[in-house]
């Protein structure tokens, strides 16, 4: 869980917390808040559930500056959801309802909003959801090609995730391009990964699918493979659909190909000592990525910027350097030296021949959130 109290006016976050290892029986994890210019506040513990974690915060936030909205993001909103909602009843179960769309989040997000209307019960609560961004694809980019009946009855087709970052970054890009009719390909590279091709401000393809398991190599997902393998493993390897989910998810990835690591720092670090499936792991992962640059840049019909965001995407230059290289043909030249210069402000690392802008912007999809959650509150949604 994490929590940032946000300033909708001058965007400022005054205080960051979170609380990670929920629901370990055995391990012990950090619970931590700064409020601005405040030491910080953190302690190991073992935390039981998101009710226990929600509860830590809340009091750790204390009651100045007093909220007056809580904002959550909510990891799937189906088709219905495409913009904030405040939270009733109704809204509640119909986030149950989607539910089998994502087992992995949307349940613990309902729990948060839960406890969060117990905690703040003077606050309105709204949902703001990560695939309302992607709403914008077209059919022929969000149909899989099976029945038309089983898309009808299951809602099955591709939603796209991470889409807080992905809008919150080309919005950024416009900005400092001057410019809102571009071609971009945004890449959201932290422990989950995903691109987008997003003309003028819209996103019109995305690299997760149905569920956050599909496209780019993840810290602990598998991203693309051949749906005949889990069936494979099902058949043969005798895995109950259960294993089979767990290892995609949580067994894949980066920790599957480096034999262990799922940190693109220790990973990057091993490959330097010579280590060959951390080479491998980084290799791959970069490798997709171009692949989908590759493919964003023929949907968009060229290519005005690229922009890396996330813990991997803002901070790793050997990624950014390997998934560049190679893309000269798109009109992207990196900037060798702008690119090893640790920063944590927005840049372009673009070389003056560069035609198509390398961007790296620090996403903020707490921002985002804090200012969906008063555009709703005011239009009364
Ligand atoms: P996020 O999910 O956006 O918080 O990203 C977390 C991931 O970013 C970590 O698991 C690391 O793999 C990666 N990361 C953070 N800092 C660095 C760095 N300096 N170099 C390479 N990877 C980094």
């Amino acid at each position: 869980v994490k929590l940032s109290l946000v300033d909708t006016l001058s965007g400022k976050c005054s205080v960051h917390g979170s609380v990670d290892r929920i629901g370990s029986k055995d391990e012990e994890g950090t619970r931590r808040i700064r409020h601005e210019d405040g030491p910080e506040q953190a302690e190991n513990a073992l935390t039981a559930d998101h009710r226990e974690a929600l509860e830590w915060l809340a009091s750790a936030l204390g009651a100045d500056p007093d909220p007056e909205a809580v904002g959550h993001r909510v990891v799937h909103g189906g088709e219905r959801h495409v913009s904030p909602v405040v939270v009733d009843e109704d809204v509640l179960d119909d986030l149950e309802s989607l539910s089998p769309l994502a087992p992995l989040h949307n349940p613990p997000n309902l729990a948060g909003i839960r406890v969060a209307r117990e905690l703040f019960p003077a606050l309105s609560q709204v949902a703001v959801f990560d695939t309302a961004f992607h709403a914008t694809l077209p059919d022929y980019a969000y149909r899989y090609a099976i029945p038309e009946a089983l898309y009808q009855r299951y809602g099955i087709r591709r939603y796209g995730f991470h889409g807080l970052s992905h809008r919150y970054v080309s919005e950024r890009a416009a900005v400092l391009l001057g410019r809102a009719d571009l071609r971009l390909v945004t890449l959201h590279l932290g422990n989950g990964c995903s691109g987008a091709a997003v003309r003028g401000g819209r996103s019109v393809d995305t690299s997760m699918g149905m569920t956050p398991l599909e496209g780019l190599v993840m810290g602990t997902r598998c991203g693309d493979l051949d749906p005949a393998v889990p069936l494979m493993l099902q058949a043969e390897g005798a895995l109950s659909a259960a294993q089979v989910d767990r290892l995609l998810n949580r067994e894949s990835g980066l920790v599957a190909l480096s034999g262990g690591e799922q940190d693109m720092r220790d990973i990057q670090a091993r490959m330097e000592a010579g280590d060959g499936p951390a080479r491998l792991a980084f290799e791959a992962f970069c490798y997709r990525v171009r692949k989908y640059v590759g493919a964003y840049a023929a949907v968009l019909g060229g290519l005005d910027a690229l922009v890396f965001t996330a813990g991997i995407g803002e901070n790793s230059a050997p990624v950014r350097a390997a998934v560049c290289s190679g893309l000269e043909f798109l009109g992207i030249r990196l900037n060798p030296a702008l690119n090893g210069e640790k920063s944590a402000e927005e840049r372009d690392l673009g070389d003056e021949g560069s035609s198509a802008r390398v961007l790296v912007i620090p996403t903020n999809e707490e921002l985002v959130i804090a200012r969906e959650t008063e555009a709703a509150l005011r239009a009364g949604r």
